[in-house]
């Protein structure tokens, strides 16, 4: 027997089939790859950059970092400041340590269409929707600490070139990474610790502070106290510049940042 399918089953089903070729047609995605620009005969520095995505705040690591006078630039969301009041009271005691910058407002990936996920999430439909993510991120920032941010780093920080354009009309400087340290909060503390030990003068390194119950804490712990020992200096983002390592790496879904 024959069951027939509803109009708009059939409609969804032949926009289903049709999805494949319309996600070839949209512009390439790219993950920013960039290392601090700096003389090579300087002293060696490392660039430590921590998102806030959304969910809880990983205190051990920011004491860790407070005690051992650490700087780290900070990405945080509008979302993950307003769950984490206690945060914002202890990182605000702390701004000759850290900078602020922007991860934006609801944690939507930089990336416009319809039909697109990254990671799994649903990017913006348009692109004055990109621009408010952008702009009330940086508002909620302005509210929490006083401090107006300079780089935009998007959720899953995937972009393709119009949205980077659009960032860099709005004001910002796109923050890019070359050391992936904990794989989107996903790695246990060993596979950081190997990581870390690689890391050379210049790399701009990007982990979690939103995930306490993920190894990202015990991984950097210590490994940021041994990097220090060897000679390399740590420095924020707001104090320095960043070149891109061109060219820019092809997204690849394996390796979340
Ligand atoms: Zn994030």
């Amino acid at each position: 027997m024959t069951t027939l399918l509803p109009p708009h089953a059939v409609l969804l089903a032949l926009l289903l089939a049709a999805a494949p070729a319309a996600l070839s047609a949209q512009p390439k995605l790219i993950e920013v790859h960039q290392r601090i620009a700096a003389d090579p005969a300087s002293t060696p520095q490392l660039a430590l950059t921590l998102d806030a995505c959304s969910g809880q705040f990983d205190a051990p690591l920011l004491n860790h970092l407070i005690a051992q006078r650490i700087p780290a630039t900070l990405f945080v969301t509008r979302r993950w400041l307003r769950r984490n009041p206690r945060a914002i009271a202890l990182i605000k005691q702390h701004l000759d340590l850290f900078a602020i910058e922007n991860h934006g407002a609801n944690h939507v990936p930089a990336l416009i269409g319809a039909e697109r996920r990254v990671y799994g999430l649903k990017v913006h439909a348009d692109l004055p929707q990109l621009e408010h993510e952008v702009h009330a991120g940086a508002h909620a920032i302005r509210q929490a600490f006083g401090t107006s941010p300079r780089w935009y780093r998007g959720a899953t920080a995937i972009y393709d070139r119009t949205s980077i354009a659009a960032i860099h009309r709005l004001g910002y400087e796109v923050a890019g990474f070359s050391l992936n340290a904990d794989h989107g909060a996903r790695s246990g503390r060993a596979a950081i610790v190997r990581r870390l030990q690689a890391a050379q003068a210049g790399d701009v390194i990007i982990a979690h502070m939103n995930h306490p119950e993920s190894g990202t804490a015990a991984g950097l712990i210590g490994s940021l106290t041994a990097l220090r020992a060897r000679g390399f200096v740590f420095v924020r983002l707001d104090r320095v510049q960043l070149r891109e390592i061109a060219p820019p790496a092809p997204y690849r879904a394996a390796r979340a940042p």
